[in-house]
C-alpha cells in the first residue's frame, strides 16, 4: 500500500494574503477561521488527486501552522495529525507533498513570507545556503529517503522548490505582488490544479530523487531581526553577535526545524 505524508501551512492557499488572516491575536479570529475552510479545500484536493492515483493509499495530513491552520473534521479521505514533527519519522512512507506553503523570509514580492516565525526570524541558513521551512522540511524527508514531489502555494514558494528540487510538481494558486498582496486564482480552479498537480507527482515518485543536496555535519545559522532573548545556550550553540546564533549538530532532524 503507498503512503503519503501532506505537511500543510495556512499562508499560502489562494486566499490568503494578510497576517490578519493567519495570526489569531491579530484582532481578526473569523479571518483566521475563514482562511482555514481555504486550507482545507486545497488540502482535500490534493487527497483527492492522491487517491484518483492510488484510492488505498495512506494519507496522514500534518497541520503545520503555529497556532493551527486546519480544522480536524474539515480534512476528507485523510488523517488529520497536529502534534510534534511527524515529518521527522517518516518510515514507510512513499512522498512528501506540500499544500499551502509560503516562501522563506526576505523573499521579494512573495505574499506572507517568513521562516519559522514571521515575528522574529531575519532568516536561516543552513551550511551556508538560505533555506526556509521548505528547504529544510524537504531536507529532513531526504535524509530519511523520502522525496518531496509536489508544492503547492504562491509563485516564489514554487520557484524555492524548485531551486532545492528540480523536478517537482507545482501548482501556484496566487501570484505574489508583495507582503500582503497577491493576485488570487478562483478557489475552483486552485482547486484543479492542486488535484491534477498532486496526481501528477505520485505518479512520478519513482522519478523525483529524495532532496539530499546540503550534507552533515551541520551549522545552522539563524538571524534574528530583533536581539532575543539569550536562553537558547549548550553545547554547539555559539551566539555571533546579539541577533546571530550558529547550531551545529551531524543529524538533522536535531535542529527545530
Ligand atoms: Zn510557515
Amino acid at each position: 500500500m503507498k503512503s503519503f505524508f501532506i505537511l500543510t501551512d495556512l499562508e499560502g492557499p489562494s486566499g490568503v494574503d494578510s497576517f490578519t488572516q493567519t495570526r489569531p491575536g491579530d484582532g481578526y479570529p473569523e479571518r483566521v477561521e475563514a482562511a482555514k475552510k481555504l486550507l482545507a479545500r486545497e488540502v482535500n484536493a490534493c487527497i483527492e488527486g492522491i487517491r484518483s492515483v492510488y484510492p488505498e493509499a495512506r494519507v496522514d495530513v500534518w497541520d503545520g501552522h503555529g497556532p493551527g491552520g486546519l480544522v480536524a473534521e474539515d480534512v476528507i479521505g485523510g488523517r488529520y495529525l497536529r502534534e510534534g514533527k511527524p515529518y521527522k519519522q517518516l518510515d514507510g512512507f512513499d512522498a512528501l507533498l506540500f499544500v499551502g506553503q509560503h516562501a522563506m523570509a526576505g523573499t521579494f514580492n512573495a505574499p506572507l513570507n517568513h521562516t519559522y516565525s514571521s515575528k522574529t526570524i531575519a532568516y536561516y541558513k543552513l551550511n551556508g545556503v538560505f533555506i526556509g521551512e521548505f528547504g529544510a522540511r524537504a531536507l529532513i524527508a531526504g535524509v530519511q529517503g523520502v522525496p518531496t514531489v509536489f508544492l503547492s502555494g504562491d509563485d516564489k514558494a514554487a520557484l524555492e522548490a524548485r531551486m532545492f528540487v528540480p523536478e517537482i510538481e507545482t501548482a501556484v494558486v496566487k501570484q505574489g505582488q508583495g507582503i500582503e498582496a497577491a493576485i488570487h486564482l478562483d478557489g475552483e480552479e486552485a482547486c484543479r490544479i492542486v488535484r491534477e498537480g498532486a496526481a501528477r507527482a505520485v505518479r512520478r515518485t519513482a522519478d523525483i530523487a529524495p532532496f539530499t543536496g546540503i550534507s552533515a555535519p551541520y551549522v545552522l545559522e539563524i538571524g534574528y531581526l530583533e536581539p532575543p532573548q539569550k536562553d537558547m545556550q549548550g553545547p554547539g550553540i555559539e551566539w555571533i553577535n546579539d541577533r546571530t546564533v550558529r547550531i551545529r549538530r551531524d543529524d538533522i532532524r536535531d535542529f527545530p526545524l
